[in-house]
């Protein structure tokens, strides 16, 4: 598996070491600029201040490159998404995307190759480099930030602590892959008030970043590919990740599966298990087979005084309002009013005759169905909550909850259940739920008697 994402301190920091290994004493004779865009300033200028320039050595920044020669000059350089140098030896290609190319005096070419064409090259000097723009916005690193510094310069968020863990002018180093470790193995849930979290936990989280990076530097980096391979350079480190890319997987300290959620826009796995949001509700839900039992457990949940919210009527309860249901009787071409009065039982034998407009009828109700279960997450005050729905995964309404729990029956059993219902199994009507079983935390077997099945459930322990 390759990781696609930006490189990250512990790669640019590996360049920067190979780098030093082989440009320094080198002499620039010609730049070549194949893309203008890569030069922040006149590319003129750039080209011309450099030729006849010697390297001296390389040193990062954050996540900036900052070559320096045996002058007053500077070079900064930001690789963004995809950028990289490439040594290129004599009587060798140019790599694909090389944009900005130095040619040495032994011959050899360092080519800026970047396929995205997001990076930045820079010239500056000694003196002026640290005020630049893009130095100012680079705030310490794990490694030297004063940890209650920074906590006093956190306290007031309230945005999630993953946010302001990525936000590099409090402190740079952590992308999108390592901060989702070092939350991890801090056991801090990505979406906590920044504000909620203690002093201890704030070093707790610097330790673990510091720990996180200096490994990831050991291996190289995760995500430096084709430098050349030569120079040994292959990123093993991501195959050591312990939560990044592992949604769905088995967390290894507690064996319940990571999740992945949005967290300000960025996709982050987490285990609901080891990292809890004591801002928020753990919310469990539970699905399963037709006709396998889930009330059961919904039924005995109640009598010992838990929440639990039946999303079948949830969803019922959006039929009451007209709009939709004009909508619906639009989008299906079929009368389902009565005299401006919907009429569930139009919907029933439409759908009798028609099962898989189905779809059409999830595709209405099923955001709305996700949105209402997220307001209620949030508005609650309860430390648990447990949601009965049949389809967790249509329009990945699964994302809202921290464990999901099946529940399943024998054919004979779900058969003998629907006939006392007066039901029949719908065509495909476990479909969804057989494709995402991968997803569940537990499946529980509904093979016994009530009393077994309650007993099967209260195994789930959190
Ligand atoms: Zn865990």
């Amino acid at each position: 598996m390759q990781v696609k994402v930006m490189p990250e301190l512990p790669e640019v920091e590996t360049v920067k070491r190979i780098l030093n290994t082989i440009i320094v004493g080198a002499t620039i004779t010609d730049v070549i600029i194949h893309k203008k865009r890569i030069i922040n300033g006149d590319p003129q200028v750039f080209k011309s201040a450099l030729i006849g320039q010697t390297f001296s050595h390389v040193k990062r920044i954050g996540k900036y490159l900052i070559f320096t020669f045996n002058s007053d000059l500077v070079m900064l350089s930001h690789l963004r998404m995809v950028g990289k140098f490439i040594e290129v030896l004599l009587g060798e290609e140019d790599s694909k995307y090389a944009h900005v190319i130095f040619v040495l005096n032994d011959g050899r070419r360092l080519c800026y190759d970047d396929s995205r064409q997001f990076g930045k090259l820079e010239l500056s000097t000694n003196e002026e480099y640290m005020k630049t723009k893009a130095m100012q916005n680079v705030g310490p690193e794990p490694f030297d930030i004063d940890p209650a510094t920074y906590f006093h310069n956190i306290q007031n968020r309230s945005t999630p602590i993953k946010q302001t863990l990525l936000d590099q002018k409090l402190m740079s180093g952590l992308g999108n892959i390592y901060v989702d470790e070092v939350l991890y193995l801090s056991r801090v849930h990505p979406e906590t008030p920044t504000n909620s979290i203690d002093f201890k936990t704030v070093k707790l989280l610097i330790e673990y970043s510091i720990k996180v990076l200096n490994a990831a530097i050991a291996q190289g980096g995760t995500t430096v590919r084709s430098y050349r391979p030569a120079a040994g350079v292959h990123g093993h480190f991501q195959q050591q990740l312990h939560a990044y890319g592992k949604a769905y997987e088995k967390c290894p300290t507690c064996n319940f599966r990571f999740k992945k959620i949005f967290v300000g826009g960025r996709g982050t796995t987490y285990c609901p298990s080891c990292q809890i949001n004591p801002s928020v509700p753990l919310t469990i839900a539970i699905t399963g087979q037709k006709a396998s039992g889930k009330t059961v457990i919904s039924d005995y949940l109640r009598s010992i005084g838990e929440t639990v919210i039946d999303t079948d009527s949830l969803a019922k309860s959006f039929y009451q309002d007209l709009n939709l249901t004009k909508k619906l009787e639009q989008k299906l071409a079929t009368s389902l009013h009565d005299n401006d009065v919907f009429d569930l039982d139009l919907l029933r034998a439409y759908l009798l005759a028609n099962p898989k407009q189905i779809k059409v009828i999830n595709a209405l109700i099923h955001p709305l169905v996700k949105t209402e279960i997220s307001k209620i997450i949030k508005e609650s005050n309860k430390d648990r909550l447990y949601f009965e729905i049949p389809l967790p995964f249509s329009y990945k309404i699964y994302e809202l909850f921290n464990f999901i729990i099946g529940v399943e029956i024998s054919v004979e059993k779900q058969q003998e259940n629907l006939e006392k219902r007066g039901e029949n199994l719908g065509i495909n009507a476990d479909n969804e739920y057989m494709k995402n079983r991968h997803r569940l935390d537990l499946i529980i077997v509904n093979d016994g008697t009530k009393a077994d099945l309650i007993n099967k459930f209260k195994t789930f322990k959190v």
